[in-house]
């Protein structure tokens, strides 16, 4: 269960580059936004800044009512994916699904549920000692969801997740993500330049442009109009 709101979310580096000019956004509870805009209209810094992995400039980050603008990101129950999985060469596919598991202190018997019972979700259970060279590009993009579903976080962010992999597979992840999306009910942001993912994935459509939100609704709104 989980609600997403920004609030008048201003991101400026110290380069003097102001990347976000005040974001008002709302993701309801199990909710995907999909995010799109031409590049350098704020994309990932919004991702960033929801992660906690750049600092916001002024305005309010809330998740379930509480305000999570000063807690660090690995406090925030946010899992990220990214378009180059960050997968570790050297750990199994268990390790790697493991990993931040190990990190927070979960008991042992704890992790090898989790991550079989996830492993199974995402058809990786046969592949649990591989190591990420022994994978296709699908299977290594199924590893770094699973990662990410293991911490079973309240919101997920995914920055153009599909973006490496070629336009057949990039079909069928679509479809598996946006199945496991709906199957847990994580709330979800979704940032892509692929205007059939967007459509297909999205709840809401957020339209950016130079770090402005310009457009807001169901794909059916937004691609209706003339
Ligand atoms: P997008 O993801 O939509 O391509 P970004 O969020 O990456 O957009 O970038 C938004 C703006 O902020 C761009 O002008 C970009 O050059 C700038 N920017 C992004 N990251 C940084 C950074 N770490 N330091 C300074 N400027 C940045
Ligand atoms: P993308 O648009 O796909 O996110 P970029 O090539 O714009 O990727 O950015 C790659 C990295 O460089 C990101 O970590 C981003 O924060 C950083 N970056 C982007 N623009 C700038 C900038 N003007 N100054 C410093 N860092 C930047």
């Amino acid at each position: 269960m989980a609600t997403l709101r920004l609030n008048g979310i201003h991101k400026r580096y110290p380069n003097g580059i102001t990347a976000l000019h005040g974001i008002d956004l709302s993701v309801a509870d199990g909710e995907l936004i999909v995010v799109v805009g031409p590049s350098g209209c704020g994309k990932s810094t919004l991702l960033r800044t929801v992660a906690g992995l750049e600092s916001i400039s002024d305005g309010e980050l809330m998740i379930n009512e509480q305000r999570v603008n000063a807690l660090e990101p690995a406090e925030r129950d946010i899992a990220m994916v990214f378009q180059n999985y960050a997968l570790y060469p050297h750990m199994s596919v268990f390790d790697n699904m493991a990993y931040a598991l190990k990190n927070r202190g979960t008991p042992k018997d704890e992790i090898r549920r989790r991550v079989t019972d996830t492993a199974r979700l995402l058809d990786l259970a046969e592949l649990l000692d591989r190591r990420p060279r022994h994978l296709s590009g699908g299977q290594r993009q199924r590893v770094a969801m699973g990662r990410a579903i293991v911490r079973e976080p309240q919101v997920f962010l995914f920055d153009e997740p599909l973006s490496n992999l070629d336009a057949k597979l990039r079909v069928q992840m679509r479809l598996e993500i946006r199945r496991l999306q709906k199957r847990l009910g994580i709330t979800s942001v979704y940032v892509t330049h692929d205007q059939v993912e967007a459509m297909t994935l999205a709840d809401r459509l957020v339209v950016m442009n130079g770090g402005h939100v310009e457009q807001c609704g169901t794909p059916m709104m937004l691609y209706a109009q003339p």
